[in-house]
């Protein structure tokens, strides 16, 4: 690899020696692409990612195939990962069903996804944001009693296309409710892409204020308008250290009236290694699986990141 192919490191005061990267590609991305992707497909891109050196790859989702027909092989996909050495494999559960199948199959890590608005809680989950969280309760204990990790995804933190904008108590209260139940982490998430790095800094503040503990907060942020890694560096500056991305920017495919404009994983670890900031990811080996990953899609990867590195002439 030539020197100019690599950022210039240098380290700014005050921000984490290391980044724990949760890869969402794999899940979040592949359940918003148009098509499904074989199930042998699915796997090796997830052994890709480790052999690339992410560590937590969320893998699947045991939702009902009628909602999420892109994740309905779960129990096909689930054991060919699950040995992978050094790798953290979450999984998200919609319901009490879901986790009975992730726990069958020897998941550890559990995800569930709760919404900060009730707009949303309704169209996603048919459900208000208390009903929802009545439906967690049991399912974050049991999880917890079979020993697994429980992360709690709050959508619709920063905007809500119904709402508007989302008043940071209403994550606060979702958030501690999630933390009461028993998740042992937080994850942020910026749905519609439309926080800007003051608005990020206020709610941190916030969350701070009510006592939810930084280092249990991931943050989840959308480059719908571009805004995604000045938040990242933001939450950073606060102290956060695990953040949310999706290798190739899978799941935000721009030419897509369905955009979701996932953060790409290659994107943030530039900027991050640019920083001096440790991830354990080699870039070129991420780039080649979202190169890899973009042709059995069909369309180029919508990371600036990995078009810049995948072009050998610049
Ligand atoms: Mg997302």
């Amino acid at each position: 690899m030539s020197a100019e192919r690599l950022p210039m490191v240098v380290p700014a005061a005050d921000l984490p020696d290391r980044v724990r990267i949760y890869e969402v590609g794999a899940r979040d991305g592949l359940q918003n692409e148009k098509g499904a992707v074989p199930t042998e497909v699915k796997a090796e891109f997830i052994r890709r990612l480790a052999d690339a050196g992410l560590t937590t790859i969320e893998a699947t989702s045991f939702v009902h195939p009628k909602w999420v027909p892109q994740l309905a092989d779960a129990e096909e996909l689930f054991p060919r990962v699950r040995d992978l050495p050094g790798t953290e494999l979450p999984v998200l559960v919609p319901n009490q069903r879901g986790l009975d199948r992730a726990l069958a199959l020897g998941a550890d890590r559990i995800a569930v996804f709760a919404s900060a608005t009730e707009s949303f809680a309704k169209a996603n989950l048919n459900r208000t944001v208390d009903e929802s969280l009545a439906v967690f309760e049991p399912v974050v204990r049991q999880a917890k009693d079979a020993g697994a990790r429980v992360r709690g995804y709050v959508s619709m933190c920063f905007g809500d296309p119904w709402e508007g904008a989302v008043p940071p108590h209403q994550v606060a209260r979702v958030c501690t409710a999630l933390r009461n139940m028993g998740c042992d982490e937080l994850s942020l998430g910026d749905t519609i892409g439309v926080a800007t790095p003051g608005h990020v800094r206020g709610l941190l503040n916030l969350l701070d204020e009510e006592g939810v503990p930084t280092d249990e907060i991931g943050v989840h942020f959308h480059d719908t308008y571009g805004q995604a890694l000045a938040n990242t560096y933001a939450a950073l500056e606060h102290g956060v250290t695990t953040v949310d991305a999706s290798a190739g920017g899978l799941g935000g495919c721009p030419y897509a009236r369905s955009a979701t404009g996932n953060l790409a994983t290659e994107d943030l670890v530039w900027m991050l290694h640019g920083l001096g900031i440790e991830t354990g990811v080699d870039l070129d080996r991420l780039t080649a699986t979202s190169v890899w990953m973009a042709a059995h899609l069909d369309r180029p990867s919508p990371s600036r990141t990995v078009r810049a590195l995948s072009h050998k002439d610049q």
